[in-house]
């Protein structure tokens, strides 16, 4: 008897750049790979406002695959006003939106001035909190001052994810008592850089973890042979999902379950029943 092709585990990227112009000359091919290596859904990051603008269109266009978020990273921070908030509420109101982001703090290259990264962090997370919308969140070398924003707003840090996660076990625990869950990337297979990282991810709860791509950044230094112009893109997914299972002592199978579940639950998606679409 021939056995029938092994089917995919069914995974959801929870953070890709897929509006970024990298992904322009073949972004329909790329979104064919993720599906044949079992990626379901992805939510594309928006970075600023007009970003977010094409991460929702590129949502439209893909509804069975897509969703977006809506929000202004840290390193963008500076560009944005109190009175982008009517604009900003009306992309956060918008049913290809999935949740509020990515926004945050960035002291490790302070693109923006420190100050302005947290006045726009607050302004974000009091708007995500109005609307009620999950949280997509980005720290990097900011951990004490990314915790005092989140505990004064309690509501939208319960409902919330540090995607790319890289610190170690206290901040970890910082985060976990927050109520934050924590997204993984392919940090998690970068055996110089993500020491901290691979002392943590044992101990990050199984129904608080996500995985993501951050593509097109970040590409798992596992991947071999490595792609032209080094461009991570979501079939990378699975690659991530193995070191990731491998340092909690879980089979994949496992934790592709667990860590879709939770982003279903997450983002409030609803998969079809061959685990291939978004509904
Ligand atoms: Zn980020």
């Amino acid at each position: 008897m021939v056995g029938a092709p092994l089917r995919p585990l069914t995974l959801i990227d929870i953070g890709a750049n897929l509006a970024h112009a990298s992904f322009d000359a073949d972004r329909d091919a790329v979104l064919a790979r993720a599906r044949a290596a079992g990626v379901a859904a992805m939510v594309v990051t928006g970075s600023t406002l007009d970003d977010s603008e094409k991460a929702i269109a590129l949502a439209r266009r893909f509804p069975d695959q897509l969703r977006a978020t809506a929000g202004v990273h840290p390193h963008h921070a500076a560009g944005l006003q109190d009175s982008d908030s009517g604009r900003l509420s009306d992309l956060l109101a918008d049913p290809m939106v999935a949740a509020a982001g990515e926004c945050g703090l960035d002291y490790f290259r302070n693109l923006s001035p420190p100050a302005d990264q947290r006045r726009a962090f607050g302004l974000q997370l009091g708007i995500a909190e109005r609307h009620g919308r999950p949280l997509f969140l980005h720290q990097r070398d900011a951990h004490a001052d990314f915790m005092a924003l989140l505990r004064a707003h309690p509501a939208a840090a319960s409902r919330a994810v540090l995607h790319c996660f890289t610190g170690g076990p206290q901040e970890l625990e910082d985060c976990l008592a927050l109520g934050l869950s924590i997204g993984v990337t392919g940090w998690v297979c970068d055996e110089r850089r993500g020491q901290d990282l691979r002392k943590a991810v044992p101990r990050i709860p199984g129904e608080r973890l996500m995985l993501e791509t951050d593509a097109p950044y970040l590409l798992p230094r596992s991947i071999q042979p490595k792609p032209a112009h080094r461009r991570n893109e979501p079939a990378f997914l699975p690659a991530i999902l193995e070191e990731t299972a491998r340092q909690r002592g879980q089979s994949a199978a496992t934790l592709a379950a667990e860590t879709t579940a939770n982003a279903c639950r997450f983002f409030g998606f609803t998969l079809s029943n061959d685990a291939n679409a978004l509904i």
